[in-house]
């Protein structure tokens, strides 16, 4: 078996889907394979993203059948510790229960008018309080249509991940995820996403250092299920995926055993 330079993540998105009882049960029924899965490969890191008020139930779930590299994230957090901010959670809070925040999101820039100064300080707060930032950057339709994916993402990666400490800046893990490719059926081509996610290192090693940009996981999100994981995965720049609708479907379990059988050739 080879060693890959980054371990793969797999990550599942699960929007605003399953409360409670669902995301105990769906966890429950996945579980099993998944584990089966990642006990077998070892450079492989799962992680569920359950709506915030799930979260509890799918750790119970977890701790009951406790597999290694299967952790649980959260789909957002405020950036401050505690205080008067009616809805949000924390970062301590998320911590009690999850390793992993997905943070700027595109459905976050897009419907709760987050900006990349936001994401940033969210970011920051993530790392300070040892929870791995999954930070979303990504194009809209238009400036994919217009050519300026490269302007955006130079912008989005200056604003939205400067300032990370040194020490810690190994935990990041940021996902390239094509606006237009979210929820629409049409992923990006795994060359066209290879090349955004290689600018996106390019621009990281210069923020922080080649070691730092050689260690970077940088994921692909979009459209992404069992029939086209493989493509992406078989992409050296490719770390992994961030997986929305797929990931609340028994096909989630097939994406990682796809990733696995890339992966180990
Ligand atoms: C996402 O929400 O991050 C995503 C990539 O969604 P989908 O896989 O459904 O395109």
């Amino acid at each position: 078996m080879t060693t890959p330079t980054r371990t793969a993540i797999i990550a599942g998105n699960w929007k605003m889907h399953y409360g409670p009882s669902l995301a105990t049960s769906f966890t429950h029924e996945i579980l099993p394979r998944l584990g089966e899965l990642v006990q077998q490969y070892p450079h492989i890191l799962c992680i569920l993203c359950p709506p915030a008020i799930s979260l509890l139930a799918v750790r119970e779930a977890l701790v009951a059948q406790p597999f290694p590299r299967i952790e649980l994230g959260a789909q957002n957090m405020y950036f401050e510790e505690k205080g008067a901010f009616t809805g949000e959670i924390s970062p301590t809070m998320v911590r009690e229960l999850c390793s992993a925040v997905i943070l700027g999101h595109s459905e976050r820039r897009t419907y709760f008018g987050e900006t990349d100064e936001l994401v940033n300080k969210k970011a920051r707060a993530a790392l300070k309080h040892n929870l791995r930032p999954i930070v979303c950057i990504g194009e809209n339709p238009e400036e994919h249509e217009a050519g300026m994916t490269e302007q955006v993402i130079r912008f989005q990666v200056q604003y939205s991940l400067s300032h990370f400490p040194a020490q810690q800046v190994k935990e990041v893990v940021i996902a390239y995820e094509p606006i237009w490719a979210i929820g629409t059926g049409k992923a990006a081509t795994p060359a066209g996403a290879g090349q955004v996610i290689q600018l996106i290192r390019q621009l990281f090693a210069h923020m922080y250092g080649s070691e730092a940009a050689s260690t970077l996981r940088i994921l692909y999100g979009g459209s992404v299920t069992s029939d086209n994981i493989s493509e992406f995965i078989a992409h050296p720049d490719i770390d992994g995926a961030l997986v929305g609708g797929a990931s609340i479907k028994p096909d989630f379990v097939e994406i990682v055993h796809k990733t696995i059988e890339v992966m180990r050739q």
